[in-house]
């Protein structure tokens, strides 16, 4: 499988060295922006560390394909629980001692910390004690939107990628051969999104983006002013179309990464950060056939709380 961001060359080079040489660490820290791909990159390198194959991650063999799926028995995602924002330390304490049980099927035994700068100080200070001895099958991967956040002990014991803005000329080439529109409307979209490239190729790529974009700000603007009734009215016409519901996540998504971006309140910021999670979460059920009605009306309450 290729790897999946572009525009990132030198970490494109590090992550596919370390790889190849078979040297995955016991843990590794990704930070990026708000939609600035480490997700992406943590299940890529989970994929490598579970792939039974010569060439990793091949995307193709049993391992492979069950972490695609969502299925591994050596996956493991930790986030926070319905409900909370904070991923707690009896959760970590549950991993902790999960990861001295061997893995079942693969060679490693993967845990996710997706975000892990939701940890509380307390689950940071329980993780700390497994990386600093940490069995020898297993890998922890966080993902932060900043190294800041995680306390100097846990850092030092992590192999840490930033995930840095991605080179302008080369997410519109990218966008360009991807969308095959011209590199100036590429440009374009990515200014949108202050460089954001899944939402520069959403733009340009769905014909109903337009409307997308319509339904998205008129919810934006509800959500400021109105009601949760006000919210739902606007959704309504969404009803049993999922792809249309899906261009909204998008579009909406797109619009909540640009003004998280922007944001230097640290009360909007977590607002956003919290409406952020609601959305990809939201999404990844949509594609699991969630009922449409009950996710748009958990969305205007998310979005509705203060
Ligand atoms: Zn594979």
């Amino acid at each position: 499988m290729s790897f999946p961001l572009v525009g990132i060359e030198r970490t494109k080079t590090a992550v596919e060295n370390m790889i190849a040489a078979n040297r995955i660490p016991h843990a590794i820290l990704i930070e990026s922006d708000y939609g600035g791909g480490k997700s992406t990159l943590a299940e890529y390198i989970c994929r490598a560390a579970v792939c039974e194959s010569g060439k990793k991650p091949c995307g193709e063999c049993s391992g492979c394909r069950l972490q695609i799926e969502g299925n591994h028995p050596d996956v493991l995602y930790i986030a926070p629980e319905k409900d909370r924002k904070t991923i707690s330390v009896n959760q970590i304490r549950d991993i902790v001692s999960d990861a001295s049980v061997l893995p079942q099927k693969s060679a490693k035994k993967v845990f996710i910390i997706d975000p892990a700068d939701a940890m509380t100080v307390q689950a940071q200070n329980a993780l700390l004690k497994v990386l600093e001895e940490p069995p020898e099958s297993v890998v922890f991967i966080l993902t932060a939107v900043s190294r800041n956040v995680m306390l100097s002990t846990i850092l030092s014991r992590c192999t840490v990628f930033t995930l840095n803005a991605p080179e302008k000329d080369a997410a519109a080439d990218y966008i360009s051969s991807v969308t095959k529109k011209e590199k100036t409307e590429a440009v374009e979209a990515l200014n949108k999104t202050r460089g954001s490239i899944g939402g520069a190729i959403n733009i340009l790529k769905k014909k109903s983006a337009g409307k997308s974009n319509d339904l998205a700000n008129s919810f934006l603007e509800a959500m400021q002013n109105g009601s949760r009734y006000d919210l739902l009215k606007i959704l309504l016409p969404l009803e049993k179309d999922r792809a249309k519901t899906i261009d909204f996540y998008n579009a909406l998504e797109v619009m909540i990464v640009s003004r998280a971006r922007g944001c230097s309140s640290p009360t909007l910021s977590a607002r956003y950060d919290r409406i952020y999670r609601t959305i990809t979460e939201h999404k990844r059920l949509l594609k699991l056939n969630a009922n449409i009605s009950l996710l748009t009306s958990l969305l205007a309450i998310e979005m509705t709380e203060r």
